[in-house]
């Protein structure tokens, strides 16, 4: 039986319907910003294997280091006992963080390190006997798939069916010369109440790669330091360079209490995440009394080697080289755009750092389950490149090695399917 074929008898996908989804393509290997198929076809992994991977595939730095953590320690329970990985991690993660940020928690990918940073604030309150218990987010937020973070997210097709499970969440709009005031107001308005307001900075990913300035956060943050709310940032998908800077906070002045990470941390090697938060924070779980501790833990949290993965990942982060292909890709970006913004087909396009995504013009037609997502999926996909439109939004997401040639033919595709499609 062929792989296809087995996959289809035992398989249940995320995020496909698994009745009218094409069959799987299979994958042996992948090198640099390519992958492969069983027939030996490539394909340009434009969207970074579902936006976690940033040195490319099978990197040998990264292999190596896994290897050799495999071959020393796979695992060891982090409650009581310790190990090197954790801790240089933890060090090193934190000295690239803005100052305030002070200890990390670890658990094992972005949704958990979402809802560790939930209930450290619910806790931090319920601990000093003060009963907060609202949570702000933005409207179209994206914080992960379990429970507590698809409540905070916004609500939509995806959530349908639990919506009336998901706690309460004020939902606002993003911020903006014009509302800026009102959401100011709101905010004041809620306070005695809100525990914490959580945020994807700059750019909501699944929302539809939405994007806002930067100016009009710093201007909520600043307020919500004013009243005392907690400020959760979601750096799950805008942290290690996507927006251009090592993290999306570098783009603001004032500093979250609490940030969340996963996709970038291993390089998209393996599933990892990490809750950091201020002192403040965690000084309000000390206590003599067991009951102000915060019960989490996952049994493989603090895995050593996806501490080795992200060890590696973070060796490579650093290099000079990195920096400069962030820096390349997002000025590539920036002229593709220019050539393509006043094409009819393209309704709007947006740009922040290496993330880019144009609007297809549908008239009234914007639906994610209308068949020009399915075309223009499939389109690319035969033209050897992975794109993975959201909707009518087509946006390109590369590993940062990804080359100068990579990056003309992903462009000429997408500029080929506006005058094909
Ligand atoms: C992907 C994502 C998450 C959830 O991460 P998972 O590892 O998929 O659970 C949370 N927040 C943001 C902003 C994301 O993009």
């Amino acid at each position: 039986m062929s792989l296809v074929d087995r996959d289809l008898k035992v398989i249940w996908h995320p995020y496909t319907q698994m009745k009218t989804a094409l069959p799987p393509i299979p994958i042996v290997r992948g090198e640099g910003a390519c992958l492969y198929d069983e027939s030996g076809k490539k394909y340009i992994d434009a969207v970074s294997s579902w936006w976690v991977n940033i040195h490319g595939h099978a990197h040998p730095h990264i292999a190596k280091k896994v290897s050799e953590q495999l071959n020393k320690l796979e695992h060891v329970i982090f409650a009581g006992f310790t190990h090197e990985g954790a801790v240089a991690l933890a060090e090193r993660l934190l000295t690239l963080l803005p100052g305030n940020q002070q200890k990390a928690f670890y658990s094992d990918n972005g949704s958990t390190a979402i809802e560790v940073a939930i209930k450290m604030c619910l806790q931090y309150w319920h601990n000093k006997g003060e009963g907060r218990t609202k949570i702000l987010a933005f409207k179209n937020a994206y914080h992960g798939d379990t429970f507590g973070a698809m409540a905070v997210s916004g609500r939509s097709a995806f959530t349908a069916a639990f919506d009336s499970l998901l706690f309460e969440v004020e939902f606002i709009d993003l911020p903006n010369k014009e509302n800026i005031a009102e959401l100011k107001s709101q905010i004041s308005g809620l306070k005695s109440e809100l525990a914490c307001f959580i945020f994807e900075p700059l750019v909501q990913g699944a929302g539809g790669m939405l994007m806002y300035e930067a100016q009009y956060l710093d201007e909520l943050m600043k307020h919500c330091r004013n009243e005392a709310v907690l400020m959760i940032d979601d750096e799950v998908f805008t942290g290690f360079g996507r927006t251009g800077k090592s993290f999306a906070c570098y783009h603001v002045t004032e500093q979250p209490d609490i940030m969340c990470f996963s996709k970038g941390l291993t390089g998209g090697t393996m599933a990892l995440g990490m809750t950091t938060c201020s002192q403040q924070i965690y000084d309000a779980f000390l206590s003599d009394d067991r009951l102000k501790t915060l019960f989490h833990g996952h049994s493989f949290t603090a895995n050593p080697i996806a501490c080795a993965a992200a060890l590696a990942s973070m060796d490579l982060f650093m290099e000079p080289a990195t920096q400069s292909n962030i820096n390349r890709i997002s000025t590539s970006h920036k002229a593709f755009l220019d050539k393509i913004k006043h094409h009819p087909k393209v309704k709007t396009v947006r740009q922040t750092g290496t993330i880019v995504a144009l609007e297809w013009e549908t008239g009234n037609d914007t639906s994610y389950f209308s068949s020009l997502r399915d075309t223009l999926y499939q389109y690319f996909l035969n033209a050897g490149i992975i794109l993975r439109p959201l909707g009518n939004i087509i946006y390109i997401l590369p590993p940062y090695c990804i080359t100068d040639t990579e990056l003309s033919y992903i462009y000429s595709k997408i500029m080929q399917a506006l005058e094909e499609i």
